[in-house]
């Protein structure tokens, strides 16, 4: 490992530290729920929040460093939804960083009875059209069912962001920091959903999101 590969770990570790607390601080996380993955580059493996551990007082240095096959090769050991994070670097080689957490109001519309399971929080935003798109609600599974990971992998590759039945969203980005925006997006749409839930509601319309999705010149 050379010297440059321990120190972007290094900054990685600490920017985990730093930005999880500030989820915790802000009601995002409660107890020892969520967990947030970093991909490191040359080959070096991921980072993953430890399980058990309060996403408010993470050590830098006992954070867990995965292999691709989920060995642990530093740190304390990981998260026991290591694999729903695997799952999804598998679908999305481009991912850089993946937040899972059981935010309340999205947890809350995770519940919800007659959901679109292929889109289930209504396009209300031009924010939530871009930061997370389409979003798929992933069928319930048992904590720790390895067929979760499976289905998770066959969605990942066309969206960044799905939502476990009952459970909460996983969410990649190209970095920490937007995977942690995109998450932040999704709670608080999640929120707007649940106030708007019986009035009549204008969606964004068809022509209106492919406006969105067009490259800006
Ligand atoms: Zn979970």
């Amino acid at each position: 490992m050379n010297a440059q590969i321990l120190s972007e770990e290094t900054r990685e570790r600490d920017k985990i530290a730093r930005l999880s607390r500030s989820l915790h601080e802000r009601g995002l996380t409660a107890g020892s729920s969520g967990n947030i993955s970093v991909r490191l580059s040359g080959g070096e493996g991921w980072l993953l929040t430890p399980t058990n551990s309060c996403l408010g007082e993470l050590d830098p240095a006992r954070l867990s460093r995965l292999d691709w096959q989920g060995r642990l090769l530093a740190g304390d050991p990981p998260s026991k939804e290591a694999f729903l994070h695997r799952s999804m670097y598998e679908a999305r080689p481009k991912a850089g960083a993946i937040v899972h957490l059981h935010s309340t109001h999205a947890a809350a519309v995770s519940c919800l009875a007659g959901l679109d399971p292929a889109d289930c929080i209504p396009p209300l935003t031009p924010y939530f059209v871009m930061k997370i798109g389409r979003l798929p609600l992933v069928p319930y599974h048992r904590p720790g069912d390895r067929a979760l990971g499976e289905v998770i992998r066959g969605l990942a590759d066309r969206h960044g962001a799905v939502l476990l039945a009952n459970h909460g969203p996983v969410v990649s980005g190209s970095d920490l920091q937007g995977a942690i925006y995109a998450a932040e997006e999704l709670e608080e749409t999640a929120r707007i959903f649940l106030l708007l839930r019986g009035a009549p509601v204008n969606r964004l319309t068809t022509a209106q999101i492919e406006e969105l999705m067009k490259p800006q010149t």
